[in-house]
């Protein structure tokens, strides 16, 4: 996976594909083709497949307040490790040596866990060193975005490894990549030089915590959630986001997201202790989470389906109007992704049929220049 100019991480091909390995990169990529089973359980037009909706957080202070919203993804990974049920967590941190690039990380402890906490809103490719881990021979779990589980979701299909090894896929709700020229355009605003950087997070250390940046010198910049996912990041999305219908994870075994107060019908970003939306997929995953709350690693409440629209406007937005988009998109590139069983007619009744027009008249528009 390398840097396109466009700042985004794209497939390199490091030799001529034959044929098969053609067939096999069209089936498994998620870019390309998403569908659920045919015989998968009926499931929710936005929401997608749930066995249960709950929020909560890591009962582990560090944990919860490291982790971007409760931790529970943290605390799930933790629990998987300590419990012997897997023998790493595959995931994401920050790569060592370069506070701006992201690696996938074999997590063995939780200190290793704690490493990867936080989201970090830039190309990451979790799945970069796959066959690498699937050789060791032993069981882990992945956390990974929408597309990512999506992806292996995919591969399980004709990969009889992943089925064997990888028993657990944990995912984050996901309004889209931004590219790396989000980040930069961030350090800009905060003032800070990219070649004098010492650390960066985007988020976490409380909910939703600050961006913060840390020079070689020990200075300190900050800056809001509010506005550096709503000012800067969110303006940087690639287009093959802007076209995703699965925000919210509806491949993976437990999804997680920010379990927001609202303020006035929208949520609110004030400063909190950390608070995650739980939502089980799976058999595997509703066992997780009862056997974690179990042990002591979560605490958890349930909640009413109906709330999660409240909390996730953009998510419920974006499921509403997928389909006008991706018709645009075919209209005017002549090609889109393939999405089979994935609910888009239905959720798009929910939408306002202005609303569902404008978003495919501007996606019409903007389409031609973007790149995929
Ligand atoms: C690009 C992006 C978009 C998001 N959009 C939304 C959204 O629309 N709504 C919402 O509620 N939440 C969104 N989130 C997720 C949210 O920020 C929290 O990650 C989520 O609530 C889980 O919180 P937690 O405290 O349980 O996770 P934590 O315990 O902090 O664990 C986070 C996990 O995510 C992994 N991770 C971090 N960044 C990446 C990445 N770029 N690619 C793959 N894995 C990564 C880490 O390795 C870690 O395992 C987004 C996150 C990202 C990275």
């Amino acid at each position: 996976m390398r840097l396109s100019q466009q700042g985004c991480l794209r497939p390199a091909s490091l030799g001529q594909l034959d044929p098969k390995d053609v067939e096999l990169v069209q089936a498994v990529c998620p870019g390309i083709h998403l569908e659920h089973d045919p015989y998968a359980d009926a499931s929710h037009p936005i929401w997608g497949p749930i066995k249960r909706v709950r929020t909560g957080q890591a009962t582990d202070a560090q944990i919860r307040r490291e982790g971007s919203s409760g931790g529970v993804v943290s605390a799930l990974a933790v629990y998987l490790l300590e419990s012997r049920q897997v023998d790493f967590v595959a995931q994401i941190a920050v790569a060592a040596g370069d506070p701006l690039a992201n690696e996938v990380q074999m997590s063995r402890t939780r200190a290793d866990v704690l490493r990867a906490a936080g989201s970090r809103y830039a190309p990451a490719a979790p799945l970069a060193r796959l066959e690498e881990y699937l050789s060791t021979g032993q069981r882990f779990a992945l956390v990974g975005k929408p597309c990512d589980i999506a992806a292996i979701r995919n591969l399980a299909r004709v990969d009889s490894r992943i089925g064997r090894q990888v028993p657990f896929l944990l995912s984050f709700m996901c309004a889209g990549v931004p590219s790396i020229k989000g980040t930069h355009a961030l350090l800009d605003a905060l003032g800070v030089e990219r070649s004098r950087l010492q650390s960066f997070r985007y988020r976490g250390d409380g909910w939703p915590g600050m961006a913060r940046a840390v020079s070689l010198d020990g200075q300190v910049a900050e800056m809001d959630y509010a506005k550096s996912w709503g000012t800067i990041l969110n303006r940087h999305l690639q287009f093959r986001c802007k076209i995703c219908p699965d925000g919210t994870g509806e491949f993976a075994d437990v999804v997680c997201a920010d379990a927001w107060y609202g303020k006035d019908g929208y949520p609110d970003f004030e400063e909190r202790d950390g608070r995650s939306l739980v939502l089980t997929r799976t058999a595997v995953g509703e066992s997780l989470v009862q056997e974690a709350v179990r042990a002591g690693a979560i605490v958890v409440s349930d909640l009413a389906i109906t709330e999660i629209d409240r909390m996730q406007p953009y998510q419920l937005n974006r499921k509403q109007v997928v389909l006008g988009r991706l018709l645009a998109t075919r209209l005017r590139r002549g090609w889109a992704p393939r999405y089979r069983r994935l609910g888009l007619v239905k959720a798009s009744l929910g939408a306002r049929p202005l609303v569902w027009l404008r978003n495919a008249i501007g996606t019409f528009k903007r389409a031609e220049g973007e790149a995929p």
